[in-house]
């Protein structure tokens, strides 16, 4: 069989290409998904009426209208509820709001000053230069004590890995710390919500979870996907792919993390140093049932004492889910299965870890491949910490690039 378009992966970034190709009218494409079903993570199950995303937290927001249009042309807008983001610290003992640095009046006195006088002799405000490795980095932002006490703690039970080992090129996520507005808040006791860094508001479906984006825009494309197909088997022969021995592909697309797409073409050692420093984490979503009664949407847990980082409250952003649903997601290396848990899902590949060397890796393996036209696009195509939404935005570029 010969295709002009061969996606690897039916998750969200490769049934857009496909949506998007089609769009223009370029139908000879195949999309195969190693699972049994499509969506990756951005699935949803719903368990005893929870809707549990068991991707992890999965909430839309974004900055390009273009992917809003995209989006509400395929679920209007209308099947979406909209919150103002609800979002805690569990720190010392105590909840505050996030972000941190805004909410330190929260805190009793003593312990508010103390962090307070940590954002403000950080290397940042003394105009020390910005180091290169995220421990230093987070201690240069915010200082010794909410480094230790929330930032290094948080990092290492999400990522699994040391912060100084990460890198500083993904941190546009972060926000940047505003000396003036931290002590205004303080001063105020208030915080001014226009500073939330990112999420300030987020849509989320109004029915079923946020699998159904996934579904609306999956819907049209749904006959090219092949289920339980994992591409295993990539070689070249003269100017096309001969994909799992079967498929003659002119163009590849990968959506898939790169240490398995570079084994099935061969593992060429000249990129295997490359290939090597595209560290994958694994996250375990668990759901629970308990009695809670406010209206947090999620809540930040750095005690490396629980071994779960974030928790979720479902009927706060989904009230079509049944009450008291509860989820949490913990590092698969500390998680500990038969802990009050109803349902649990491993995400094998989660997060691309951004360790040291991590975006020269992937520019060499990008550029390996694309001038074999063997394109890498999304979370683990492109390895980068992207959201659904920019995952869709880059498919966009691609397809633009790729079809004009
Ligand atoms: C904990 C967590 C929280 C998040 N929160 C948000 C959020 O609030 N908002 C948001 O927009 N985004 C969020 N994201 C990010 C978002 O989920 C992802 O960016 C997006 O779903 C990635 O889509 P994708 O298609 O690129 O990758 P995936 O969804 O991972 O899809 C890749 C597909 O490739 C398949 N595959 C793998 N290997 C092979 C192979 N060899 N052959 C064929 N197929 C293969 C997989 O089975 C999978 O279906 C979050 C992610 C995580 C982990």
């Amino acid at each position: 069989m010969r295709t002009k378009f061969l996606i690897i992966g039916a998750g969200i970034t490769g049934c857009t290409v496909a949506r998007l190709l089609q769009q223009r009218g370029e139908h000879d494409a195949v999309i195969l998904e190693a699972g049994s079903e499509p969506g990756g993570l951005c699935r949803t199950r719903e368990i005893r009426g929870h809707i549990l995303d068991i991707g992890g937290g999965r909430f839309l927001c974004s900055r390009f209208p273009e992917v809003y249009e995209f989006i509400f042309s395929h679920l209007p807008r209308s099947e979406f509820n909209h919150f103002e983001r609800v979002s805690k610290i569990s720190l010392d003992g105590h909840v505050i709001d996030y972000p941190i640095e805004f909410n330190l009046w929260q805190l009793p006195p003593e312990k508010g000053r103390g962090y307070l006088k940590s954002c403000l002799q950080a290397g940042e405000v003394d105009g020390r230069p910005q180091p290169t490795s995220f421990e230093e980095w987070i201690r240069w932002r915010l200082g010794d004590r909410i480094a230790e006490a929330y930032m290094l703690p948080y990092n290492r039970k999400i990522w699994g890995v040391e912060p100084a080992e990460m890198d500083i090129d993904w941190l546009a996520k972060i926000p940047r710390v505003d000396t003036a507005a931290i002590l205004e808040s303080w001063r105020d006791r208030r915080f001014d919500r226009s500073r939330m860094p990112s999420h300030e508001s987020f849509y989320y479906p109004r029915e079923g979870g946020f699998q159904r984006i996934f579904d609306a825009i999956s819907a049209t494309v749904r006959d090219k996907i092949w289920l339980g197909r994992p591409v295993v088997r990539l070689e070249r022969r003269g100017d096309v792919w001969r994909v799992n021995d079967e498929i003659d592909a002119e163009i590849v697309i990968n959506t898939a993390p790169w240490t398995a797409i570079h084994a099935a073409a061969g593992n060429d050692p000249a990129l295997r140093e490359a290939v090597d420093r595209l560290r994958i984490s694994a996250i375990v979503v668990s759901l629970y049932e308990e009695a809670y009664e406010h209206d947090w949407h999620w809540c930040y847990y750095p005690d490396e004492a629980l071994r779960f980082h974030r928790q979720f409250f479902i009927p706060n952003y989904a009230p079509q889910s049944a009450g008291g649903g509860v989820y949490r997601e913990t590092n698969a290396k500390r998680w500990l299965p038969g802990g009050g848990e109803i349902f649990s899902y491993v995400n094998d590949a989660a997060y691309p870890i951004p360790v040291r060397g991590h975006a020269a890796a992937i520019r060499a393996v990008r550029e390996h491949y694309s001038t074999k036209k063997l394109y890498g696009v999304g979370r683990w195509g492109q390895h980068a910490y992207h959201n659904s939404d920019v995952c869709i935005r880059e498919a966009m570029l691609l397809v633009q690039a790729l079809v004009g």
